[in-house]
């Protein structure tokens, strides 16, 4: 039998409500991290007989046992064991993303942050009111096992403030993150064999589905692959549902049969052919919380791409406002597309149209965020280095001429590829 844990004993309230609430210095008791002191949190999962359920463990001094002439300063490790029958690995991460929901929900705490570079303050008022330590551990067993309760059948938490074991046992944490980096980047399409859809934006865009895939995620940069897994996992009737890939019909432009079912079952039939690394032939529909949107620019035989944050006009003449309304809504347009931003560095991006190499514009932000990823898949597929140095931005021009002697000075790829349209 599995417990259902619904008041949190804590003496400070708990609601999603306070997740956006800063702490500044002023109203600060503790600080954990940011830059200052070491911080890192994890989730690991374990065998069954390794955990005990609900054990709270504090290793070093808790916030009322430091001797500080203002602010207390310690370093932090946070480490979720988990075990369960349905529990995987590939959850670890999942879970732990969500400590930050978690530990923001609670009045008086802030977290910014992941892994090794996570920040916590806890508040004067949240300390006057007896906030401690523990209770960070109450919170996060009660949400593991509220919000994730068919993976977690025994969840234990251990909170580090020593600071030789925080640095001793933080190696431990790396070689983790790493783990499952090397584990994402080995995750390519043609190494599943199942695709997950996701239909939670239907309730406003009554057509659209989205097919996540490890080389694509969701639209919304929410939802990649191994989240999609999860939410199977913890949700079996929810929003993501499994395709089994079966034979694929097309490698250039990314068409499975089962892919082709399923969305216009989903969609009930509006929407019957959808093509996974195309950009202009039966694209992908767009729901309307796409992170980026992708157009042609014909004239530099190229893709521009902008960021929803970007309020500047493109060099298609529009702004992510305008290019939004003919985008989204679930209906598929052909040359236009909403995306993740992490599709940007994919092989698959417009793959069937010659891969990342074709674009020509971005804002310099979402340049710069996708430099590293983006520039290494380009060097895989052309040889070219810093390919993101040929990319024009609004820095340098947004206006069609200004774009092209840009690309030309640049000698950029797509000048010389086949005609896009
Ligand atoms: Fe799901 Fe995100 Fe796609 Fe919406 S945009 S259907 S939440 S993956
Ligand atoms: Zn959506």
């Amino acid at each position: 039998i599995k417990i259902k844990v619904t008041e949190i004993p804590i003496p400070v309230s708990f609601a999603a409500a306070f997740e956006g609430e800063r702490i500044r210095k002023n109203d600060m008791f503790a600080e954990f991290g940011g830059n200052k002191t070491e911080a890192w949190e994890l989730v690991v999962k374990k065998e069954l007989s390794e955990v005990e359920d609900h054990k709270i463990d504090i290793i070093g001094p808790n916030i009322d046992e430091v001797e500080a002439d203002g602010v207390v300063r310690l370093p932090l490790a946070v480490i979720v064991k988990i075990a369960g029958k349905a529990m995987e690995d590939d959850f670890e991460p999942v879970l732990e993303r969500r400590f930050h929901y978690f530990m923001n929900y609670i009045e008086g705490i802030m977290h910014v942050g992941q892994r090794d570079m996570s920040w916590v303050r806890i508040s004067k008022d949240a300390y006057e009111k007896g906030f401690r330590l523990e209770h960070i551990g109450e919170v996060l067993y009660a949400k593991m096992k509220d919000e994730f309760e068919s993976v977690v059948d025994k969840c234990e938490i251990t909170i580090i403030t020593d600071a030789a074991k925080v640095s001793e046992l933080k190696g431990e944490a790396l070689a983790r993150y790493e783990a499952r980096d090397e584990r994402l980047a080995s995750l390519v399409d043609e190494s599943v064999d199942t695709f997950y859809s996701c239909n939670l934006c239907q309730s406003f865009a009554p057509a659209h589905v989205c097919v996540v895939t490890p080389e694509r995620l969701g639209l919304c940069g929410a939802v990649s692959w191994l989240d999609a897994k999860a939410t199977k996992e913890l949700d079996p009737t929810g929003p993501c549902q499994p395709i089994v890939k079966g034979e694929c019909l097309d490698d250039r432009n990314g068409i499975w049969a089962s892919v082709n079912e399923t969305v216009s079952e989903i969609s009930q039939g509006a929407v019957e052919n959808v093509t996974l690394y195309s950009i202009l032939e039966d694209p992908m529909t767009s729901c309307g919380c796409f992170e980026c949107i992708c157009g042609i620019m014909p004239e530099a035989n190229g893709f521009v791409i902008v960021n929803r944050e970007f309020s500047g006009i493109t060099p298609v003449g529009m702004t992510f406002g305008e290019l939004a309304s003919m985008t989204g809504g679930g209906v598929q347009t052909p040359g236009f597309m909403g995306h993740g931003r992490h599709f940007i560095s994919s092989k698959k991006f417009a793959y069937a149209e010659g891969g990342p190499e074709r674009i020509v514009w971005m804002p310099k932000e979402l340049k710069e965020y996708v430099a590293e990823k983006l520039n290494a898949s380009v060097k895989e597929l052309t040889g070219i280095e810093n390919f993101t140095d040929m990319i024009c931005d609004e820095t340098i021009a947004n206006d069609s001429e200004g774009v092209l002697a840009f690309l030309e000075e640049k000698g950029h790829p797509a000048l010389s590829m086949d005609c896009v349209m």
